[in-house]
């Protein structure tokens, strides 16, 4: 079963944060990310995003076509994907970077 969304936005960290997508940090203390509360198997979750991963969350969904369950897989799939896309390409790319991810022929 699909985990429920339950709460989420944007807060301040109080403390650092990676982000659960990227693994890049997400916010130092003082800054930004956002934070969704999920019930799944019965139990209670947070995850957390940094904003850049945020940003690309409604086009990862659209393109999985199942946006009630997407997870790391999905974006590194997406951004593999997008990352010579006119609109998205800068975005996807900056994601596979957050990865550690080294394009072709990047400089
Ligand atoms: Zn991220």
């Amino acid at each position: 079963m699909s985990p429920q969304w339950l709460k989420g936005g944007e807060v301040r960290a109080r403390k650092q944060h990676l982000c659960r997508t990227c693994g890049a940090v997400a916010a130092e203390p003082g800054e930004t990310y956002r934070r969704d509360t999920y019930l799944g198997d019965g139990a209670v979750y947070d995850w957390v995003t940094c904003l850049a991963c945020s940003e690309i969350t409604g086009a990862v969904c659209d393109w999985v076509g199942y946006p009630d369950s997407i997870g790391a897989d999905d974006y590194a799939a997406w951004a593999a994907d997008h990352r010579h896309d006119e609109v998205w390409g800068e975005k996807a790319r900056a994601f596979r970077s957050r990865l550690g991810i080294v394009e072709d022929g990047a400089a």
